[in-house]
């Protein structure tokens, strides 16, 4: 059955299970992540489709069914399940994506690896996508293509399908000219993301960036701007732009880019800090902690997370302030996504090796300074140290969103706790009231969780009420309301309406 609204995102929608030899499709663990959001777009839509990919040892005869129909809270939409070997899987996601791609958006053109990228192979898999998502798609349907690891989607279903409306959305930053271009496949991408309809990011610098990378290789021309909402302006700040590139032209077709900040479901969270059990453990954590401050960072072991630099600053605040020996406790939460690669595995070594140190040094029979934590925590236990933490010490060198900080002063129902924050990350730009400091600097890295650790209980209140309202304002379904328009509705939506 073909689809108003075709969803194109490498991952399934759901889990599948094997329970007495059937297959069941569970929702998906993590009732936080984006995949609940875009289902819920099936809610809109008579029918829609997702599409992704499913492991198969033989892509011509893979053994499950192509296409599966689902009938569920979200709505009725078709599973299009692409077979692609693990060989396929590896060259296109962990090879050309995470060794070429992931870089490069973050801005570490020195971790860019070249040299193993199968470039047909990406172009064939997404290639594949394309042709999965043109079955899908009802004529004049909405295709909706997430993240660079589809980046040649676009460009690939517009030569199949003239009359589908193509939108994307990076979920990652979209860095300066300078940086992308280091890509040498950087023009055939452009080229792609210019035939959609619609490109979407986190922030306006990130669209800012897009629209310069475009007219740098292209002969695309901005052809209208608009001031940013003003609740996302900080002068001075790293990420900071006061217009933001809404349209673009490029041979005869209009593209609109679309600013809108990935929130997180505070609705959710809110009733799941307000737990007894959430409370009560948050109790026992604090009676634990025995008097001393507890700061929290969580993220993934990546080296966009800067984890070395906040572990190397915090060495720095406990030789330079002998007297918070025993004061204070630091909770590192990093956890491994890709335990396959080695730029992941040198930064999980890293990071053990300088929490060993730093307990070495400073550490004594009753009292470690770092506790180094390396599993994911499930969600309901995580809010229960967001509700425990003095501190949240989120500093990552770049970062698309970061979505713990939004977590964080969600789970925050008693109003108190600081977050500090880094000002390359996304989410800066909306939560200003945090303590905002640069990880590349040792001064500001220090003297930011200093403030945090000293900072009196009417400026945390005054200040976390402001991040509540921040993140309230853009939660996920504000999201979802700013970042695309349905199939058959207005078009009254403005890249900067996230806010109405
Ligand atoms: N997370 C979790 N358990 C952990 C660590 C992280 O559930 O132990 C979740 C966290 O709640 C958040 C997500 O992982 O929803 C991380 O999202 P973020 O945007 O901060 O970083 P990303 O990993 O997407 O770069």
């Amino acid at each position: 059955m073909s689809s108003d609204l075709v969803i194109v995102y490498h991952r399934q929608p759901y889990e599948e299970v094997e329970v007495d030899g059937r297959t069941v499709f569970r929702d998906n663990k993590s009732p936080n992540g984006i995949v609940p959001t875009l289902k819920s777009f099936f809610g809109q839509v008579e029918h829609g489709a997702w599409v992704a990919w499913k492991l198969a040892e033989d892509t011509a005869n893979p053994g499950f069914e192509a296409v599966v129909e689902i009938d569920d809270a979200f709505g009725r939409y078709s599973v299009a399940r692409l077979p692609l070997t693990e060989h396929q899987v590896r060259e296109f996601y962990h090879v050309t994506s995470k060794e070429a791609f992931w870089p490069i958006l973050h801005g570490f053109k020195d971790r860019y690896n070249y040299d193993p990228v199968d470039w047909p192979n990406f172009r064939e898999v997404n290639w594949r996508f394309a042709e999965a998502a043109a079955a899908e798609a009802a004529p004049g349907a909405l295709v909706w293509v997430h993240d660079y690891n589809l980046w040649l989607v676009p460009g690939y279903l517009r030569q199949m399908r003239k009359d589908v409306r193509i939108a994307f959305f990076h979920h990652t930053p979209f860095p300066a000219a300078d940086v992308f271009n280091v890509l040498p496949w950087r023009r055939e991408i452009v080229e792609s993301l210019l035939s959609c309809d619609e490109v979407g990011f986190h922030i306006p610098r990130y669209a800012a960036n897009f629209a310069a990378v475009s007219s740098s290789l292209t002969d695309a021309e901005v052809t209208e701007r608009q001031p940013v909402d003003p609740a996302m302006i900080s002068v001075g700040s790293a990420l900071n732009e006061r217009t933001v590139p809404t349209r673009l032209t490029h041979q005869g077709n209009d593209i609109s880019l679309r600013v809108a900040p990935v929130g997180v479901d505070v609705d959710f969270i809110d009733s799941r800090a307000r737990q007894p059990g959430t409370a009560a453990r948050a109790a026992e954590i604090r009676d634990g902690l025995e008097g001393t401050k507890l700061i929290l960072s969580v993220g993934r072991t990546d080296y966009t997370k800067g984890g070395v630099d906040q572990l190397l600053s915090i060495e720095r605040v406990l030789e330079a302030h002998p007297e918070l020996a025993g004061q204070i406790r630091l909770m590192h939460v990093s956890v491994s996504a890709n335990r396959n690669m080695t730029a992941y595995e040198n930064v999980q070594a890293d990071i053990e090796q300088l929490v060993g140190r730093i307990n070495g040094r400073f550490g004594t029979l009753d009292w470690q300074p770092v506790t180094l934590i390396s599993r994911a925590i499930p969600f309901d236990e995580l809010a229960s140290y967001y509700r425990a933490a003095d501190v949240a010490w989120i500093t990552p060198l770049a970062d698309g969103m970061n979505l713990v900080a939004k977590e964080f002063a969600a789970a925050r129902v008693d109003g108190d706790g600081v977050l500090v924050l880094s000002e390359f990350a996304g989410a800066a730009v909306e939560m200003q009231e945090a303590v905002i400091t640069n990880p590349f600097s040792h001064w500001a890295m220090d003297q930011a969780i200093m403030t945090a650790l000293s900072m009196p209980p009417e400026e945390r209140r005054g200040r976390m009420q402001a991040l509540r309202a921040a993140v309230a304002r853009n939660d996920i379904r504000a999201w979802g309301r700013a970042v695309i328009r349905m199939p058959g509705r207005s078009a009254a939506s403005s890249a900067t309406d996230h806010a109405a």
